[in-house]
């Protein structure tokens, strides 16, 4: 696996984890999961931790407690976004322990979640969209973002940033990024339509979309256009890691929306205070 990110594993659970987070393992919990180690069945296979897209409720309840038993987490403070491809970020207090996974969400349109409250464990899905992790060490301050082609192009990620300086005071400079497994630039086709939308962002985005003629296709590295994002918005860019890991190139390991063609669950991202 490449040196931003690494699996950790026991007899049937597979994780995917960051090394520029190890030396905060007494602060923070960040993981990735993958297909691997949960109990849903069919295109849900196994580790789906996504309740809302059609599999057994129970099942994903129990891919849960699984999931963060190994990841020493209280399942019952998980608090899940509400997804809709936007920029809307939703500051996570105590009194929003459970939600969405053991108290129903009382929030909608959220795709970024920032908290200072410890034990609470912040979550996203993806199946090829880019899980953004933020970590202000300083003020122990953390955040969560969802980011595909939409919010990349609505810029949530610098989104996060402005909330997190904001709400808790952040500097950007002080910000440790990562950016984990996502369908890659050599695999995420787009056409014109799409592309365009990149057009209207603050930073330019050229040379980060390549354009094969034959197909008359685009294809926009995501996880590259939020890191310049991130840069231009003041993050170091020694601070800021891309695992280089491929969702759909990995589709034995990780759902994939574009390798199994929309039928599948979501992997969690996971970012937890101690
Ligand atoms: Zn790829």
């Amino acid at each position: 696996m490449k040196s931003n990110a690494y699996i950790e594993e026991n007899e049937s659970l597979k994780i995917v984890k960051f090394p520029i987070f190890d030396k905060y393992m007494d602060d923070i919990i960040a993981a990735f999961s993958t297909r691997d180690g949960g109990v849903s069945k069919g295109i849900y296979e196994s580790m789906n931790l996504g309740f809302e897209i059609g599999d057994n409720q129970q099942n994903v309840l129990e891919n849960y407690k699984i999931f963060s038993r190994y990841l020493d987490i209280n399942y019952k403070n998980i608090v899940i976004s509400s997804q809709y491809h936007h920029n809307n970020i939703k500051v996570v207090k105590e009194k929003d322990k459970g939600k969405g996974i053991v108290r129903n969400k009382d929030y909608q349109d959220i795709d970024g979640l920032i908290t200072n409250t410890a034990e609470i464990a912040l979550v996203t899905l993806h199946a090829d969209c880019s899980p953004i992790y933020f970590y202000d060490p300083k003020n122990k301050v953390i955040g969560l973002a969802h980011a595909g082609w939409k919010g990349t192009t609505m810029e949530i990620s610098g989104e996060m940033v402005e909330k997190m300086s904001l709400e808790f005071d952040t500097n950007s400079e002080d910000l440790i990024v990562v950016i984990g497994p996502s369908i890659c630039d050599k695999c995420y086709e787009i056409d014109e339509d799409v592309k365009n939308e990149f057009n209207n962002m603050s930073i330019d985005t050229s040379s980060y979309i390549s354009f094969n003629n034959k197909k008359n296709k685009y294809y926009p590295d995501i996880p590259r256009i939020n890191k310049a994002l991130l840069i231009n918005k003041g993050v170091k860019e020694e601070n800021i890691k891309l695992s280089n890991i491929c969702t759909m190139e990995n589709k034995d390991l990780f759902f994939s929306h574009r390798g199994h063609e929309g039928k599948r669950g979501s992997q969690a991202a996971i970012l937890q205070l101690k």
